[in-house]
Order: structure tokens, then sequence, then C-alpha cells
């Protein structure tokens, strides 16, 4: 089991704090923690064309929301600078956590999740991954691969959350997360997640960008993790950790990366299991910053 989240599966969703919004097909789900107001947003797939006309057949859809009188695909098409999407984007997915009533804060959002992939392939070991893996796909994939190889198909993500408005203040720290703390079985009074990106890589494996929130009464835990799992060939995992204790003036965000060849995975390790690989493998990457607000 993965030691940042204690069983996820068996906690159960407060049903009453879900509020669901007919705007744009829209559910959010909020909690208070200290000065801290977490804010979560999910919405349906960006759909790959206009649906603005059924918008006008169905306008009890749109009401309630900003005003805007146009699909997802349309406010949100713009906005999405990568050519090559994962199959599923959810552009309206987001977790913002903001301090003192909203002035400055950090949030977790679809697009800008996207827009931080590359759109051209990459320079490191996953070039040669991305020979091996073309090299394991079948003969009608083959005819693709030129295709493949100009934009990253892994759809690793450059991205550890928006920081917006002015009060914080990014530095690197020595710090620690206290995985003691983390690990204890404490009450959960807020918990959710949610998907801002997938690709099943035409059947050949996944890539997705998932978070999970958690908040008890001494802090609050976001994990933004990206899972790559390309079969018979390799797995990946980047994990951002963003916690925050009560009462303490910052938190820590801690960036992590392990990656591993399928054929180095201890042998009772399913590459299924993104929690299972994530025990397994010890990080090639660490980076931990202190973010302090004022
Ligand atoms: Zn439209």
């Amino acid at each position: 089991m993965d030691h940042a989240f204690h069983s996820p599966d068996t906690l159960t969703v407060p049903v009453e704090s879900k509020k669901p919004i007919t705007a744009y097909n829209l559910e959010t789900n909020s909690h208070t923690f200290g000065n801290v107001k977490v804010t979560v947003t999910k919405g349906p797939m960006l759909s790959s064309q206009c649906q603005c006309s059924s918008l006008k057949t169905n306008p009890e859809e749109i009401a309630g929301g900003d005003g805007e009188q146009r699909c997802v695909f349309c406010r949100y098409e713009p906005k999405i600078t990568l050519k090559h999407l994962p199959d599923m984007v959810f552009v309206q997915n987001r977790l913002v956590v903001a301090f003192f009533w909203g002035k400055f804060g950090i949030e977790f959002n679809a697009v800008d999740a996207v827009n931080s992939i590359r759109d051209t392939p990459t320079t490191d070991a996953r070039v040669a991954s991305a020979e091996v893996w073309q090299a394991a796909r079948s003969e009608s994939l083959k005819t693709h691969t030129t295709h493949a190889v100009q934009y990253d198909w892994t759809y690793t993500p450059h991205y550890r959350g928006t920081i917006f408005g002015q009060g914080l203040k990014v530095e690197p720290t020595d710090l620690q997360l206290d995985m003691n703390l983390l690990t204890k079985k404490d009450p959960v009074m807020f918990f959710d997640e949610l998907q801002l990106y997938g690709d099943e890589l035409d059947d050949n494996g996944c890539a997705e960008l998932e978070i999970k929130i958690r908040i008890v009464e001494s802090y609050m835990f976001i994990l933004l993790r990206f899972y790559l799992r390309v079969d018979h060939v390799m797995v990946r995992i980047q994990d951002t950790r963003l916690f925050l204790e009560k009462d303490k003036p910052y938190m820590l965000r801690e960036f992590s990366v392990r990656e591993s060849s399928i054929s180095n995975l201890p042998s009772n390790v399913s590459p299924m299991d993104a929690s299972a690989v994530w025990q397994a493998l010890q990080p090639q990457q660490v980076v931990v910053e202190k973010i302090t607000f004022s």
C-alpha cells in the first residue's frame, strides 16, 4: 500500500458535502482548513468537437454558470496549447487551495497540466523507451510510428501546480515530509480524488494524471500522481506531494520520480498496481520546496 495514502479506497466521502451544479455539469466539493479553503471541481471530459448547438436546445444546462453561452469545447480548446492531446482531458477539473479568502494560493488544473506536456519528443531516456516501445507494438500500429515520435507520446507532465496571486514564496529546503504523521490513521475530515487526464497509449498501457486530497485534524495533504505504464517495457511515477500542517506558516512540496523497466520490477509487483510499484521502487529524484505564505 502507498504509504502516503493509507486505505484511500475504504474512505467514505460524505455525500451531503457534494453539491451538484447544473451549469456545464460541474460538481464542486469544498472544505475549510484554518485559513485555507479547498475547492474541488469536476466536469466531463473534453469533447472532440463543438457542442454549442446542444446547449442552445437545453438552456437549463447553462443556467447558473458565468453567463457564457459557449460549450466546454469552445471555452477551453483555445486555452490548450498542446497539439497532441491525451484521449481523455478533464478540462474543467481542478483543485484550488486558496489562502485568506482566495487572495492567493496554489491550484492544480487540467489545462495547465496538459500544457506542461512537451509537444516535441523528449531527448532523455524516454526516447530510448520510445524506440523499445515502438518495437514492441503490433504491425498495424507500426504504421503510425512516424507520427508517434513527433511528440511526447508518454504525456509526461512538467507540472507541480499553479501558484496564483501574490503571497506565496517558493524556495528549496532540506525539510522533509513527516511520513510518521502522514501514515497515522487519523480520522479523515475531507477526502476527494479527481483525474486531470488519461490515455491508454493505443491499448499499450496507460498515462494518467490524478489528484487525491486528504484533510485530517492536524494537516492537509495532496498527492498529484502521474503514472505511466508501457506494457512489457517500463513504468514511471512522478509524484507531487503538498503538505500543510495546521498552524504552520508554510507548506512543503515534494516532487519525486520513480522509473523502472518492467523486467527490473520485483516479480511479485504488478505493473497494473501503481501503489505497489511506488513502494517497490526507490526514487531517482526527490526535490523538496518550502512554500511560505504571509
Ligand atoms: Zn461550442
